[in-house]
């Protein structure tokens, strides 16, 4: 069965997509928790960074990559923003497709939750 995230890497649900590319989709998060937040999502299904394999060396450069052009993009280079991947239940992941979260827009705090 589809992850939510094939789903809307193959249009089959909406999502306010920003970028694709060969080895990942971007989109705004359906609920924000920043003035932008948005995910980077690998077209390849990874379940999670603890699976990742040797093999995904290329395409976890390329996430961090593009979430770092993304930020750019959406103005946040200079104020700063935040990467986040979670993982597992105690990471807090509901969703079991690898993604990258950007956030930024405001002052985040830190330690999180
Ligand atoms: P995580 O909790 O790290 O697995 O992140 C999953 C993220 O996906 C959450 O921030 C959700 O708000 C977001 N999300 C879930 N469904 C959708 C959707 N249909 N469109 C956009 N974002 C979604």
């Amino acid at each position: 069965m589809k992850t939510i995230f094939e789903k809307i890497r193959d249009g089959e649900i909406p999502a306010d997509v920003i970028h694709r590319d060969e080895h990942c989709f971007v989109f705004r998060d359906i609920s924000p928790q920043a003035p932008v937040h948005v995910l980077i999502v690998p077209n390849k299904v990874i379940p999670r960074i603890g699976e990742a394999e040797t093999g995904d060396q290329a395409i976890l450069g390329h996430l961090l990559l593009t979430a770092a052009k993304i930020a750019a993009d959406l103005g946040l280079a200079e104020s700063g923003f935040r990467v986040v991947i979670n993982n597992g239940t105690h990471g807090g992941e509901t969703v079991p497709h690898l993604h990258v979260h950007l956030l930024g827009g405001r002052q985040l705090t830190w330690p999180p939750g």
